[in-house]
């Protein structure tokens, strides 16, 4: 099974993209098989990658119970011929941090749309070719398949399912393969072995930014979660309209950043007090911490009897795995740990498990979302989870000029979509408390400069 992706930038450049130096053969033990990695086209015009997938049929069923469905079939199948969900796996084992859109030396151009060509050997498109393309044309490619007798020979058994596929289209490279980990296994609609309860999240947070607004969403989600009738509708339900593009949020070494810029005045102290005499001040007994981070402001939180239930959500694995470290959430006793909760989710899907709380606080994440996805963001906390109190904060972009170590015209993170000035921010968010029924007031947090204002604002919305 081949995938190759070609676009007209050189080797070197595809090889920053895609995290893999084109000088040399690339090898990986996956728990299905081997996967390779190598360029067929090494110019320093264009460039082509392959990544070869070497299915084990026979290890796949090694060490698995023998259950009915047992026989020829679970060694003689096609698995190890055609793109499936084996090759889905394999790209976001090979390629994660391409598909997350994160590139160490070559962020602008993995942020930038580039025209891929790309072409997949033995696409099974059960279905046919027609729904290849009600796939991939709503997302800008062109598309060509090239089918199969089943026998040349013998052209009275008919066709086979399995086609040639091209796809091209001018797309960033994280777009391209995110397109193709769902839709590959959407096409194939034959069984995989790993669609649970995590197939929601993954599907959804691949599926970020083109998913919701994709005319055929209800058949990629029905074929993707295997018709699973509760899983489905957990994911389409979880679904909302109008949101858009964006990378996994991964960005903790920003963050470092962002605080070594900020770290002389201390702002996330202030920021933590600030959101806590608000939440007291409002007698909140449970909140949500969204887009909580390293878990921070949790932990203050935490030590406060106060508050009676504490949850913190963010998309990003690693930043939970460093709160629940900082939390100590495997030593404390039962009475603490059943205050607190750490919650894997992002905040552009409705999510049930973050609603009825007495406030929520979004904490410097909003300059993180871009603009499409703040809409979403807007109505899944506004309208959906619907606290009592909302505390957003985010930067005050007119403060920046007076930080010695920020260059002109750099926002304080690199990840950062934009910076607000005051009446920007503002702006925003008596548009969203007019229209979500909200009361909002504005704070500084940090010693305000009289003609910039505070380094960090803070909007207090209220029901
Ligand atoms: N609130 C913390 C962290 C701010 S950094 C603090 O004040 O220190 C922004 C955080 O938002 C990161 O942890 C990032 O993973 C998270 N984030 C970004 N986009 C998100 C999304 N769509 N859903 C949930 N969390 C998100």
């Amino acid at each position: 099974m081949l995938l190759t992706i070609a676009a007209d930038i050189p080797a070197s450049e595809l090889g920053y993209l895609l995290h893999k130096n084109p000088a040399r053969f690339h090898s990986f033990d996956l728990s299905f098989g081997k996967a390779h990695v190598f360029y067929p086209k090494v110019g320093s015009i264009r460039s082509e990658a392959a990544l070869l997938l070497d299915v084990d049929p026979v290890g796949l069923v090694r060490g698995r119970s023998h259950t009915a469905e047992a026989g020829l079939h679970q060694y003689v199948n096609d698995r190890p011929y055609i793109a499936s969900s084996f090759l889905s796996v394999a790209m976001s084992q090979v390629f994660g941090t391409a598909m997350s859109g994160r590139s160490k030396e070559r962020q602008e151009l993995a942020d930038q749309p580039i025209q891929f060509d790309a072409l997949i050997t033995a696409l099974p498109c059960r279905g046919g070719s027609e729904l290849l393309k009600r796939l991939f044309e709503p997302l800008g490619y062109e598309s060509e398949a090239k089918g199969y007798h089943l026998d040349e020979h013998f052209p009275e058994w008919g066709t086979s399912p399995y086609y040639t596929v091209r796809l091209r289209n001018h797309v960033r490279l994280r777009d391209l393969l995110t397109h193709m980990y769902v839709l590959i296994p959407v096409l194939d609609a034959e069984k995989h072995y790993w669609v649970g309860e995590d197939e929601v999240e993954k599907l959804l947070r691949k599926g970020e930014g083109w998913l919701a607004d994709h005319p055929e969403r209800q058949t990629i989600v029905n074929r993707y979660l295997r018709y699973d009738r509760k899983l489905t509708r957990s994911a389409l339900g979880r679904l909302v309209e109008g949101e858009s593009n964006d990378p996994e949020a991964e960005d903790i070494d920003h963050t470092q950043e962002e605080r070594s810029i900020e770290a002389p005045l201390k702002l996330w102290e202030q920021r933590i007090g600030s959101i806590t005499s608000a939440l007291r001040s409002r007698e909140a007994q449970t909140v949500v911490d969204l887009g909580c981070g390293e878990g921070k402001l949790l932990s203050v939180l935490l030590h406060d009897r106060s508050f009676e239930r504490i949850v913190g959500v963010d998309v990003s694995w690693r930043a939970l795995e460093i709160a629940s470290k900082r939390l100590h959430l495997d030593q404390l006793p039962i009475a603490q740990r059943s205050r607190i909760e750490l919650l894997h989710g992002s905040l552009m899907y409705k999510d049930k498990r973050v609603s009825g709380f007495d406030a929520a606080v979004v904490a410097e994440v909003i300059e993180h979302l871009d603009r499409p996805r703040l809409a979403a963001f807007e109505r899944v906390v506004f309208e959906h989870a619907r606290p009592g109190m909302v505390l957003v904060t985010t930067p005050n972009a007119e403060y920046n000029p007076l930080f010695p170590f920020l260059p002109s015209g750099r926002f304080r993170h690199k990840d950062h979509r934009f910076e607000w000035t005051r009446s920007e921010f503002q702006r925003w968010a008596m548009e969203n408390a007019e229209r979500f029924g909200y009361k909002v007031r504005f704070l500084p947090i940090g010693t305000s400069d009289p003609i910039a204002g505070p380094p960090t604002q803070m909007g207090v919305f209220e029901r």
